[in-house]
């Protein structure tokens, strides 16, 4: 009698298969994100994924395997390098804990399937989007168009978005922030020096001219692959709702540096993962009111 067929006897039984399957993306995705703080700190550095493994950024001592069990070692650890003692950032942790999350999310909502896959790849180049963009004022290409390439293969396979639905919310995407873009270089190109690049990030002053950068209008690309039309309007629409709302909030708390430009990634990346979850939801919401 295999595992499977001995638990379905249990009470509650039926829903065993996808119990099973949830914990093991709740793994999944905490072995995801560990890779992610990787790509994340090195790709933009311009270095090696694979080689050299893990190492101490302080004391440069190599980490090991059982020191590199995601959210457990870092508990483990005190929040510090066996080696050296120095602080291990609670940003390791965070990373692994919310990919994890968002994987057993993701399984719980579609079930065992490639939807619940498509769903988690989602997930992890969105998480990867907020770190890079939050620190390094950076959308990686793997995240934007890699990520655009997949979400039109996840298309190609029978069930869930057809292929023009995916290529028409990716071109409607890109061509939305695209405008956005050209209208802002346009409107700010007559202030000259009026947004000023980041605290190290003098040379780019060209990318940050305009309001969107090239980053955001791949990523709005991404997005709209993996979603489809109508969850791709509801994942823009909460990034410019929470964009404006942290805009606002930062201004009021004297936080926000005139002339200084924000990161839009973030907001992108979470209105996906809000319309992922909750798209279709909320598109029915708004479709049935009744408007006056
Ligand atoms: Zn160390």
């Amino acid at each position: 009698m295999n595992v499977f067929a001995r638990c379905q006897q249990l009470p509650g039984g039926t829903q065993t298969p996808l119990t099973f399957f949830a914990f093991f993306f709740l793994l999944l995705g905490l072995c995801v994100g560990s890779f992610l703080n990787v790509v994340a700190w090195r790709v933009p550095a311009g270095r090696s994924i694979v080689r050299p493994g893990s190492a101490c950024p302080s004391c440069g001592n190599p980490i090991r395997w059982y020191d590199n069990v995601p959210v457990l070692s870092f508990l483990l650890l005190g929040a510090r390098c066996r080696q050296c003692r120095s602080p291990i950032s609670p940003l390791y942790p965070a990373v692994e804990l919310a990919t994890g999350l968002l994987f057993l999310g993701a399984a719980l909502r579609a079930g065992p399937g490639l939807q619940a896959a498509a769903d988690a790849v989602l997930a992890s180049l969105m998480v990867l989007t907020v770190r890079t963009d939050l620190e390094n004022w950076l959308v990686l290409d793997e995240a934007s168009l890699g990520g655009l390439a997949a979400g039109l293969a996840f298309a190609l396979a029978p069930g869930g978005l057809s292929v023009l639905q995916s290529a028409g919310a990716a071109a409607g995407g890109f061509v939305l922030f695209l405008l956005i873009r050209l209208a802002s270089l346009a409107v700010l190109k007559a202030k000259p020096g009026y947004v000023l690049p980041p605290p190290g990030h003098e040379d780019e002053a060209d990318e940050f001219t305009g309001g969107m950068g090239w980053g955001d209008v791949k990523l709005a690309a991404c997005i709209g692959a993996f979603l489809g039309p109508g969850r791709t309007a509801v994942a823009f629409f909460v990034a410019f709702v929470t964009g404006a709302a942290a805009g606002i909030a930062m201004i009021l708390s004297g936080r926000h540096e005139k002339r200084r430009p924000m990161p839009f990634g973030p907001f992108l990346a979470l209105g996906a993962l809000v319309s992922m979850f909750a798209g279709n939801a909320l598109l029915s919401l708004y479709l049935s009111a009744s408007w006056p």
